[in-house]
């Protein structure tokens, strides 16, 4: 889309012109409406759980008044919408975080098998919980890169954390770390992450827009199981800073596997 503006001007040997500027606005039109779409978004996602809020805190002073019994439950469904509540502005704060430093190249030395170990260690309780092992698959010696330690272990935390959502029903979640002497999609010397469940899968259709702030397969359940719509826009984000790159495959009724790649040399 392009606007065309004209001023007055003055041409070659004095004679008078009118000067015409034309300028590219579909961009500039995309960018307002990517921003207006995600207020939206963050209003509507916010907007429902106070509602159910409002609607709990009058039916206790009203109708529920003296009834112990009903008050402990509408108690309990407070609570559960405030902490999702809490938890859609926490990883809004953590986006606005990793937007902010993603030019800035981390300068840390990791090792990530530890990271793995550790958040592994971290979501053990709810891997119990699923019914759902872990299996293990990496090299002998530690692979270091350099990297964010927090937002690393926030990446695949999140990664994780969706096998563990949406896939338990395979019983166990692969984890595969894998370095290469050359990563074709980074043109370097890099390590491969592989976080493989054999759960539900994800209808292929869907893959090219996960990363996306508030994609979800099925809101439903995503909201349901506590998902916000932003963990894998937040592991993007922290992969470009890292100069790497996220895959994601999956097949129906076969499971999903993530790959992080992350570049072994220093980042410049
Ligand atoms: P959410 O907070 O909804 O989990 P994410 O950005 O982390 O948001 O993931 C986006 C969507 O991708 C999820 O809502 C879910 O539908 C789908 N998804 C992510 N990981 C998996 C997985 N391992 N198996 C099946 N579906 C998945």
């Amino acid at each position: 889309k392009v606007t065309c503006r004209a001023a007055p001007g003055v041409g070659n040997g004095g004679t008078k012109a009118i000067i015409l500027f034309f300028e590219d606005i579909s961009q500039m039109e995309e960018v307002g409406q990517m921003r207006r779409d995600f207020v939206t978004n963050v209003s509507h996602e916010l907007r429902t759980p106070l509602t159910a809020l409002i609607g709990f805190i009058e039916t206790l002073r009203g109708p529920a008044r003296d009834d112990a019994k009903a008050a402990a439950r509408f108690l309990n469904i407070m609570q559960d919408e405030a902490e999702r509540m809490n938890r859609l502005v926490g990883d809004l704060m953590s986006l606005n975080r990793v937007e902010e430093n993603e030019r800035v190249r981390p300068t840390q030395r990791v090792v990530l098998n530890d990271i793995i170990q550790s958040t592994c260690h971290s979501l053990q309780p709810l891997a119990l919980q699923a019914g759902v092992k872990f299996e293990f698959e990496s090299p002998e010696l530690p692979v270091e890169i350099y990297g964010d330690s927090d937002q690393l272990t926030q990446v695949f935390t999140n990664i994780i954390g969706n096998a563990l959502k949406y896939g338990a029903s395979g019983g166990r979640i692969t984890l595969r770390m894998t370095t290469v002497a050359r990563e074709a999609a980074l043109r370097a010397p890099g390590v491969r992450l592989q976080v493989i469940d054999y759960g539900a899968g994800i209808d292929p259709v869907h893959l090219p827009r996960l990363t996306e702030r508030f994609y979800r397969v099925d809101g439903h359940r995503s909201r349901e199981l506590g998902g916000t719509g932003l963990g894998l826009a937040i592991v993007k984000h922290i992969i470009n800073r890292h100069r790497g790159k996220l895959n994601i495959e999956s097949a129906l009724g076969e499971g999903t596997t993530v790959t992080v790649m992350l570049p072994t040399e220093p980042l410049s």
